[in-house]
């Protein structure tokens, strides 16, 4: 029922007159902001307020009876809302608009206001009836969860960006390197192939993109232990490393290849791909070959006039007439001491050689293992004045082991603790039993060695780079040490700090079978 109607068509009645004082009783005790405005006065004025609004406005009766609803929006008047309002006003229709209004003490709050028309009896419009609910918790709720909608938003481009930025860095690292790579799906279909792989392998881009790779070329692929280790690849995280494959290929003919794998750690769409490497290494490998070659040819020519030599200073050694005074002695000892080392420097290009050729040739018999390491030793103390070498420990026990060449790699390890070593006064050789191992350490207090060098060092010819100049030597004793020791089933390993000195340790174990 239409309260104003009622208002207007009975007012003199005094019953009704009660119930109106009722009803506006009510009003009074709503929680919604209640406005009545006279449209029949120039600027449609306020009439009634009830405390709500006086609540949610801050101002008092006195101060909004009379006023037009504008003083609501103080300066911030160009909001689309107040243009609707104006606009249903003029036309004595109702609307519904969220609008930004401000207390008395200037603080903002948002006002869900709703407006209703009231007509007379001829259609004119008397009245409007304002009905406002303070919605600033809501609003800010709902500004708090389009801000973080739009920063997630904001995150999920660069996201993008930065994947596609990756797509691109990575795709122009795989058309750029002179290698073959290849990138494949879950299925080991090939997803890409580089400009390298396409010119090395004389295909087509159309014939290898989105072909199986153990369908490529002939099934040139198809290894099943390549399958194997590829299989495991997405799974497991285990990358394929330096995998050989020789295989006559179609165009190119008969080719050794190194393969390397490895899953493609970039997030979200490429998560599931692997990376393949495919290298050519039929030159290398013919090269290495040659040089090995080379080497044993070398050292095997060399060693022949060499023992002729020996023997001949020997028996000079032996015939020394009496009067040749003490400096032809010296010199011919001295002939015999190079001889010795060139003997021993052409004796390890051969070790070289025969281990490259799986020639090595162990004779195991049981030893003393505590005497072998004191005899090495001593025999190594008496040639070098300058460092004093310290046992400690011992093993107590005999091995069964190629004597001779066990000692071959403590004369290298105690010769290198040494010669790297050379304003140091100790060195330390450290001998212990470690369960069915026994085990030597020797320690120096020299330069001490780098951690990438130590990663290369037993391969053959390697050699630290700033001692290339100071120290003799070839770099090939660590190499020949780890093969013996590795043909023992042993280990040989290095613990070094640079500036502060190394510790080379091996262990071999006790009972050898093989
Ligand atoms: P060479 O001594 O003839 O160079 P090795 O194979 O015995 O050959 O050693 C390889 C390299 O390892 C050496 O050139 C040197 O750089 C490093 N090295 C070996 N032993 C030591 C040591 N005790 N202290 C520091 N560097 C060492």
């Amino acid at each position: 029922m239409n309260i104003l109607d009622k208002e207007k068509s009975s007012f003199s009645n005094n019953n009704i007159r009660q119930d109106l004082e009722l009803l506006k009783r009510a009003i009074d005790a709503s929680v919604s902001g209640i406005i009545i405005t006279d449209n029949r006065e120039p600027d449609n004025p306020i009439i009634y307020c009830n405390s709500a609004f006086e609540e949610i406005s801050g101002y008092s009766r006195s101060e909004i009876i009379g006023h037009n609803c504008r003083f609501l929006q103080q300066d911030d008047r160009s909001q689309k809302e107040r243009a609707m309002i104006r606009e249903a006003v003029s036309q004595g229709e109702g609307c519904r608009v969220e609008i930004r209004n401000y207390r008395k003490n200037g603080d903002l709050f948002w006002n869900e206001l709703l407006i209703s028309p009231v007509l007379d009896e001829n259609n004119n419009v008397t009245h409007f009836i304002g009905v406002q609910q303070d919605v600033t918790q809501r609003k800010k709720a709902e500004q708090d969860l389009r801000q973080q909608q739009e920063t997630m938003e904001k995150q999920i481009a660069e996201r993008t960006r930065n994947l596609r930025e990756s797509e691109l860095f990575l795709s122009s690292i795989i058309q750029t390197v002179r290698e073959s790579l290849l990138v494949l799906d879950p299925d080991f279909c090939v997803v890409s192939a580089n400009d390298h792989f396409i010119k090395t392998f004389k295909v087509t881009s159309e014939e290898t993109v989105g072909t199986n790779l153990y369908k490529l070329g002939n099934h040139q692929w198809d290894i099943p232990k390549l399958r194997e280790l590829l299989v495991d690849i997405l799974p497991t995280n285990n990358p394929v490393e330096d995998f050989e494959v020789e295989h006559d290929f179609p165009h190119i003919g008969r080719k050794l290849m190194l393969l390397n794998a490895y899953r493609i750690e970039l997030e979200g769409q490429f998560k599931d791909q692997i990376l393949l490497a495919i290298e050519d290494i039929t030159e290398k490998r013919e090269i290495e070959r040659r040089k090995d070659d080379f080497l044993s040819i070398a050292s095997h020519e060399l060693k022949t006039p060499l023992t002729t030599i020996k023997g001949y200073v020997q028996a000079m050694e032996r015939m020394i007439p009496e009067n040749a005074g003490e400096r032809f002695e010296n010199m011919l000892g001295k002939t015999a001491q190079y001889l010795d080392r060139l003997n021993n420097l052409i004796a390890e290009l051969l070790d070289v050689s025969r281990i490259q050729t799986g020639n090595i040739e162990l004779h195991k018999l049981p030893f003393d293992f505590d005497v072998m390491v004191k005899e090495t030793v001593d025999a190594i103390q008496s040639a070098s004045s300058n460092h004093q070498i310290q046992i400690t420990g011992s093993s107590g026990i005999s091995v069964s082991a190629d004597e001779s060449h066990i000692i071959q790699v403590l004369n290298n390890l105690l010769s290198n603790a040494i010669k790297y070593a050379p304003e140091a006064e100790k060195v330390r050789v450290h001998i212990s039993k470690v369960s069915e191992f026994v085990k030597v350490s020797v320690t120096d207090e020299g330069m001490g060695i780098s951690p990438e060098d130590q990663k290369k060092i037993f391969e053959r010819f390697y050699r630290a780079g700033e001692i290339q100049q100071r120290f003799p030597g070839m770099g090939i004793g660590l190499y020949i040490c780890e093969q013996i020791i590795k043909n023992h089933n042993g280990t040989l390993w290095v613990k070094s700090e640079k500036g502060k000195g190394s510790t080379f340790s091996f262990t071999l174990p006790i009972n050898t079978t093989n």
